[in-house]
C-alpha cells in the first residue's frame, strides 16, 4: 500500500490521503475511505497524471502510486471532471514556473490531433501572440498539451501524462492561454 497526500481544492492547508493497494485499487479519505469511491483527488493524480496538487514531499510516493495504478482505474461513466476548470489547483496560475525553464523563458504548449474551429496554423499563431512557444511533439519540456479529448488514450497523451504535462481541451485552452502558465516577470 502506498499513500500520498493531495491538496484540498477548496480549503487551504487541508490535505487528503490517497492510497493505492498492491492490486492498483485507489481510495481517498476526502469523504471517508470508501471502497470503489471515486473523487477528484484520485482522478487528477492517478488517472490524469497531474501533480501540481501533490505537495513536493509526497511526489515520490505519488509517482510510485501512479505506476501501481496505471491502467487499473477508470472514471465512472457519469463522472464530471469539474476539477479541470480549477486552474489554481492544477498549478495553472500566472505565477507557476515552467516545468523546465528553457532558453526563451516562455512556457511551451503542444497541440495534438485535430482541434475544432480553427486551422492548426491559426492555433499556433494565436498561442505565439499570447506569449507561448509552440511545438507539435510533446516532450518533458512541454508545460501544456491541448487535445481534442484530454481523457483519450492516444500515445501522445500517454507520453504527456508520463511527463506530467498538464492536458487541457481546446475550450479550456482559451482561458489557459491568456491566464495560464506564464513566466514570472
Ligand atoms: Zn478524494
Amino acid at each position: 500500500m502506498i499513500t500520498f497526500r493531495v491538496d484540498s481544492s477548496s480549503e487551504e492547508e487541508l490535505l487528503y490521503s490517497v492510497s493505492v493497494d498492491s492490486d492498483g485499487r485507489a481510495s481517498c479519505d476526502c469523504e471517508g475511505f470508501g471502497r470503489g469511491r471515486f473523487c477528484r483527488h484520485i482522478d487528477a493524480v492517478l488517472v490524469s497524471g497531474e501533480w501540481a496538487m501533490v505537495p513536493e514531499n509526497y511526489r515520490a510516493a505519488a509517482a510510485k502510486a501512479m505506476e501501481l495504478a496505471r491502467g487499473k482505474i477508470t472514471s465512472p461513466t457519469n463522472w464530471k471532471a469539474t476539477w479541470r476548470k480549477d486552474w489554481a489547483w492544477r498549478g495553472l496560475s500566472a505565477t507557476r514556473e515552467p516545468i523546465n525553464p528553457r532558453r526563451s523563458g516562455k512556457p511551451l504548449v503542444c497541440f495534438t490531433g485535430t482541434l475544432p474551429g480553427k486551422k492548426r496554423a491559426d492555433w499556433l499563431a494565436e498561442a505565439k501572440n499570447a506569449g507561448w512557444d509552440t511545438t507539435d511533439e510533446p516532450s518533458p519540456f512541454t508545460d501544456v498539451l491541448v487535445a481534442k479529448d484530454p481523457n483519450a488514450a492516444s500515445a501522445k497523451l500517454k507520453k504527456a501524462r508520463d511527463n506530467r504535462t498538464v492536458i487541457v481541451s481546446a475550450d479550456e485552452w482559451a482561458d489557459v492561454m491568456l491566464d495560464g502558465v506564464l513566466p514570472d516577470v
